[in-house]
């Protein structure tokens, strides 16, 4: 059903040219989505983030109805959405049957609408939202910040302390229509006018996780880098570490054969464990943890340069232990925890990929039609890694 209603009044102080005031919306009354359910919920004594453990985690489709929108949020509907490493994990069981994933998520009874990636066109506008229109192609932002606690005010937004994550602490974006937060939302409609930009567009959200850890490291030109792990985020980390910061050299280490093999374009060298690579007279500079496999970094530590980095993005769980902290204190190295693209690092991104310097879709190696094929994806999780590296749901034109 595609009819024009009026939401709200025309304000007359909005520049002209535009074609339809912002408050009008095109309404639908349903949206689809791709809904994780749990069947029970035990408490236990964990963490803010892990204060529920869920039983059975299953993923269905459903027609739901949309509820009013909110007058600071926009409506939009979906063009592509990315699956990220948290969606397949958010389907995973251990021997108990109980959702495997150390990423923080809030599964209610009615369910999670999943997704964290993607872009839509604004089909409806808040009364209170003055920076968008009816048809702009937008962005949103993963981590809702609240902007007002410490850390927001202190300008270290991924670091917000009430932060909710789009698709596990609020509903996210597997869905034809998705009402997102505006002031968590970035403009790419310029981006958005050939359908490479908006394949490119699908991937900001982990490409920004990429430039930032770049801007936390410190890659610079010369560097060495070393990135264990070459899905989405460990190969947009290596194209970012060559494209934007100027890396001499990337060296990957992934298990999948696949994926090994696609990173080749990136990676200087691919092996499937590090003591098969050559390590730089020097040392790597900078090491990179994207598999979530934190006993990576023990393995390597010896070979980390002087004034290394090394920076963690992969959730494996366990402890991270590193023995040879004597080479940790006299080279002076560091090591960081990393997440979240907050702090105008899309903004960056869609200049880079405006200017074609940073070619994002490169990663993209399936493009899925529609939820009932993502479903199926989602249902087969140890598959993708053998099979894919990123892939993009296209819901609309
Ligand atoms: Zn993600
Ligand atoms: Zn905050």
């Amino acid at each position: 059903m595609h009819l024009l209603e009026q939401h709200g009044g025309f304000d007359q102080h909005r520049p002209a040219g535009w074609i339809l005031p912002s408050h009008f919306m095109i309404a639908e009354s349903t949206t689809a989505s791709l809904v994780l359910r749990a069947t029970e919920a035990f408490p236990s004594n964990g963490s803010r983030q892990a204060n529920l453990r869920y039983k059975h985690p299953h993923i269905t489709i459903e027609d739901r109805g949309l509820r009013p929108l909110r007058p600071d949020h926009v409506r939009l509907q979906m063009l592509r959405v990315g699956v990220c490493g948290t969606d397949l994990h958010m389907t995973q069981r251990d021997e108990q049957g109980f959702l495997r994933c150390s990423a923080p998520a809030h599964i209610p009874a009615e369910g999670r609408v999943l997704g964290h990636e993607g872009i839509g066109r604004v089909i409806g506008v808040g009364a209170d939202v003055g920076a968008f229109r009816v048809g702009d192609i937008l962005a949103p932002e993963s981590v809702l910040s609240c902007s007002v606690c410490r850390s927001c005010r202190s300008g270290c937004f991924n670091q917000c302390q009430k932060a909710v994550l789009l698709g596990m602490e609020q509903d996210g974006l597997f869905s034809t229509i998705a009402d997102v937060p505006a002031r968590s939302t970035v403009n790419i409609s310029e981006l958005g006018q050939t359908d490479q930009g908006l394949q490119m567009a699908a991937c900001l959200e982990p490409a920004g996780v990429a430039l930032l850890c770049g801007m936390n490291t410190r890659i610079t030109p010369g560097d060495k880098v070393l990135i264990f792990g070459a899905g989405p985020i460990g190969l947009l980390c290596a194209i970012v570490a060559r494209q934007v910061y100027g890396a001499s050299s990337v060296a990957m280490v992934e298990p999948s054969p696949y994926r090994r093999q696609f990173a080749g374009r990136w990676a200087d060298q691919a092996a499937s464990s590090a003591d098969e690579l050559t390590t730089p007279a020097h040392g790597w500079d900078v090491v990179i943890e994207a598999s979530g496999d934190l006993s990576n970094i023990n393995r390597v530590f010896r070979q980390i340069a002087a004034c290394g980095r090394v920076a963690l993005l992969g959730r494996g769980g366990q402890p991270l232990t590193i023995d040879a902290v004597d080479h940790m204190i006299t080279n002076a190295i560091s090591v960081m925890g990393l997440r979240g693209h907050l702090g105008g690092v899309y903004e960056r991104l869609i200049e880079l990929c405006l200017s074609g310097h940073l070619p994002l879709d490169s990663i993209i190696t399936t493009t899925l039609e529609g939820l009932d094929k993502l479903q199926i994806v989602l249902s087969q999780p140890d598959v993708v890694a053998s099979t894919d590296c990123k892939i993009v749901v296209k819901l609309a034109d």
